[in-house]
């Protein structure tokens, strides 16, 4: 039988904004000792700005005009920063054939030219020259028809609580905290190190991030150690599946990554994780 306690618990979680989806959850989020965390829309708000346009050969006006339209069927929080620095929905275009490539960005025929618009990933796939490019921050590279035609740079900021929470969750057992993205290396660090992450992995595609949460999981020190993975996106669900505790977002999150969550955060607050095992370990009595 359950205990009386894991009821209130869940009852104080769901005070805090925190949706435990059983009561085996409270009980595991009691012994959680890594969390591995998706880095946009999680650790950051998963919301860009452009700061800067490089076109090549076009105006900077038609460079953003044709990544806001190839952008218009994906849902990625890049997509929707360049669609929101675009929202002239007046030029009508024809778009056919839009793909989204997990890890790398869209693809599709824009008034007959096929458009690309993605990382470095998806540019080598393609076999298309890019610039190199040494500013700080995202960069979304475009091409069309198989020529390089320029790159946007996009930076998106820290959520105002992460770097309490990554030390509230230090304070409340987590001994290894870890961070993977498919963004680039360097944004990736900076981020870490705003936050106070050691313990980072970038340029992932979605599978890469399957595989390092099952090393972790066969690396644990013990059974009863569990690991965390938080994230917000349609990519995730395959992760929060695998991890002990998924942890979705629930304002921004993607409906597949809720839907495939053990907890979800309603405010999409990272410190609000460490409010629910601080109250799975006070209902466990490992806090008095
Ligand atoms: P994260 O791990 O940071 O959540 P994702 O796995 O969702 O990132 O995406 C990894 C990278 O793939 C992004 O940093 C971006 O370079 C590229 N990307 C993904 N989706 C898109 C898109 N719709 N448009 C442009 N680039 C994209
Ligand atoms: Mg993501």
């Amino acid at each position: 039988s359950i205990p009386l306690s894991f009821f209130a618990g869940i009852g104080s979680a769901s005070h805090e904004g925190v949706l435990v989806k059983g009561s085996n959850y409270l009980e595991l989020l009691s012994e959680i000792k890594t969390v591995v965390f998706d880095k946009t829309g999680t650790l950051t708000k998963g919301v860009f700005e452009v700061t800067n346009i490089h076109p090549e050969k076009i105006s900077a006006d038609e460079l953003l005009h044709m990544a806001a339209h190839v952008e218009r069927y994906s849902t990625h929080p890049i997509a929707n920063s360049l669609k929101k620095a675009y929202p002239n929905e007046a030029d009508a275009c024809s778009i056919s054939d839009a793909k989204e490539i997990a890890g790398q960005g869209m693809q599709a025929i824009v008034n007959g030219k096929l458009v690309c618009v993605g990382n470095a990933k998806m540019m080598d796939a393609m076999g298309i020259s890019w610039q190199n490019c040494l500013d700080a921050g995202t960069i979304v590279h475009i091409a069309i028809d198989g020529v390089y035609a320029g790159h946007i740079h996009i930076s998106d900021v820290v959520k105002p609580h992460t770097k309490q929470a990554i030390s509230e969750l230090r304070k409340n057992g987590v001994s290894n905290i870890v961070m993977l993205t498919g963004d680039s290396r360097s944004v990736a660090q900076r981020v870490a190190q705003d936050v106070g992450i050691q313990n980072v992995y970038s340029e992932l595609l979605p599978q890469d991030k399957v595989k390092k949460v099952e090393d972790l999981l066969q690396n644990k020190a013990k059974e009863t150690d569990r690991l965390a993975f938080v994230g917000d996106g349609i990519n995730d669900a395959p992760v929060l599946s695998r991890a002990d505790i998924g942890v979705a977002m629930g304002a921004m999150g993607s409906d597949a990554a809720i839907e495939a969550a053990d907890v979800v955060l309603m405010d999409d607050d990272p410190l609000k994780l460490a409010t629910a095992i601080h109250i799975s370990r006070k209902c466990l009595r490992i806090v008095k």
